[in-house]
């Protein structure tokens, strides 16, 4: 029997009950919301109801095949049965004690063996206390305060790493200005970071030849999760090993986003590069907030040894269950496999209906979590972006939610792919996504630049 599909009912999408909430919620909870990126407008913000699988639906009954996962972290699906009864049985211990229990070892263990450079591990709860933790570790084990960030790169949210380039000022003549992400982030602590583009080695050693001697450490994602997935290139990040290893500085990998998802090692399997500490979080526990900082043995010893590091709820035991029966399925099924080729077939099939309409386009990083790119070439750095249709992506994206298809509305966000994406949502995404090109064209928004012209 043929599978009976959402939209064959679903009438044009209304957000009556989203938007009445809004309304009540903004009352109380600044932009009506608890935090600042999911607020997408006063008639635009999305109040979800549940997630099934790969889709969600919100408070209006509308069901959207989603691609956000909650910026990366449902990496099995939504309501997952073996994790979330797992998590249960982690809340049978009764909560928190603020002393340490036999499962942190396991889900330690298995982090040593999954991930390369792992020898000792550490856990906290958010993806910015592990970053925020790995610098610190960095700083005193190398006794230098500054930094090296990527333009483009995101690290949370926490001062030293809050300051980026706002491309979108940019007028492409000579370097983008650095500028904070926020108010209230002191002038002072931008004065430790270094910035430098992707893929270039060059750039790189040109700033620690420089400043060696005040470097602590490389931080950077080698996937951007938050910047189209723009992937470093092999050699790229074999220079950079060798070039911190040259001038006595900590290579930090911050994948956060990209770990447990486009390998089972995360980055320094998929690229064969190790690094001396490693930052994981999102798809560790599939939605459960746990995070970690790994890495070499003689510099994590430094935590407990003149490193402060700890946090009431770190090691959270329904965290740490959700973890380790959500890394025993990554690591001993094709669960990441199936990420991998789903992803390509929503490459090809975005591909063939952009390509039959002659839309110049490209895709980038990783297929767990690709970035889509109008433009022909790629980007191999954050400034490429500037030079693509950005705009087209952004009209579209709002046809796609209209069409049950939830991408972030900002292009520089990726497809995140999980293990429950089936057949079905690929047809409808890929239905849905033909009409919200059309649409996108008939509205005249971007330069939609054709492919061959
Ligand atoms: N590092 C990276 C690479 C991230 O993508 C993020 C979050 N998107 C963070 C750190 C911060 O994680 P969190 O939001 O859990 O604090």
């Amino acid at each position: 029997m043929e599978r009976i599909r959402f939209w064959e009912f679903s009438v044009a999408r209304t957000l009556t009950k989203s938007n009445e909430h809004f309304r009540r919620a903004v009352q109380r909870m600044p932009l009506g919301v608890a935090s600042n990126f999911r607020y997408w407008g006063d008639e635009k913000t999305i109040y979800v109801k549940s997630g099934r699988g790969g889709r969600i639906t919100d408070l209006d009954d509308n069901v959207y095949v989603d691609y956000r996962l909650g910026y990366g972290p449902a990496i099995l699906g939504y309501a997952h049965a073996e994790v979330d009864a797992a998590a249960r049985a982690g809340m049978e211990m009764g909560g928190v004690f603020a002393l340490a229990t036999e499962m942190e070892l396991k889900v330690a263990d298995r982090i040593s063996r999954m991930v390369p450079s792992a020898e000792l591990v550490r856990f906290s709860n958010s993806g910015t206390e592990a970053v925020m933790a790995a610098l610190r570790l960095a700083r005193a084990y190398t006794g230098k305060d500054d930094y090296i960030l990527l333009e483009g790169g995101y690290h949370g949210l926490f001062d030293a790493v809050m300051w980026h380039a706002p491309m979108h000022l940019w007028n492409q003549v000579g370097d983008p200005e650095i500028a904070p992400y926020s108010e209230g982030v002191p002038v002072s602590s931008r004065s430790h970071a270094y910035f430098v583009q992707a893929n270039d080695a060059n750039a790189l050693e040109e700033v620690m030849k420089r400043h060696a001697d005040k470097i602590a450490c490389l931080l950077i994602e080698p996937i951007m999760g938050n910047c189209l997935g723009i992937a470093a290139e092999h050699e790229y990040v074999r220079a950079a090993r060798e070039l911190c290893d040259k001038y006595g500085i900590l290579f930090i990998m911050d994948d956060v986003k990209s770990g447990f998802r486009v390998a089972r090692g995360g980055v320094q399997e998929l690229y064969g590069v190790q690094a001396d500490l490693c930052t994981f979080a999102k798809a560790v526990a599939n939605g459960y907030p746990i995070s970690l900082l790994a890495g070499r043995e003689e510099i994590m010893r430094k935590l407990g040894q003149g490193v402060a590091h700890g946090g009431t709820y770190t090691a959270h035991p329904v965290s740490l269950a959700a973890a380790d029966k959500t890394l025993e399925i990554l690591e001993e099924t094709d669960a990441l496999d199936r990420v991998a080729v789903y992803g390509q077939a929503l490459r090809d099939g975005m591909s063939a209906i952009l390509g039959a309409r002659g839309i110049a386009h490209s895709f980038v990083g990783h297929p767990s979590m690709s970035g889509l790119y109008f433009a022909t070439e790629p980007p191999r750095a954050y400034r490429d972006w500037k030079s693509s249709d950005y705009s087209f992506y952004n009209a579209m994206a709002q046809h796609l939610h209209d069409e049950g298809v939830l991408c972030e509305p900002d292009s520089r966000e990726p497809w995140f792919i999980c293990a429950a994406h089936d057949d079905s949502c690929l047809a409808d995404t890929l239905r849905g996504f033909e009409i919200a090109v059309d649409a996108t064209l008939r509205d005249g928004a971007g330069t939609a630049r054709k492919a061959s012209a």
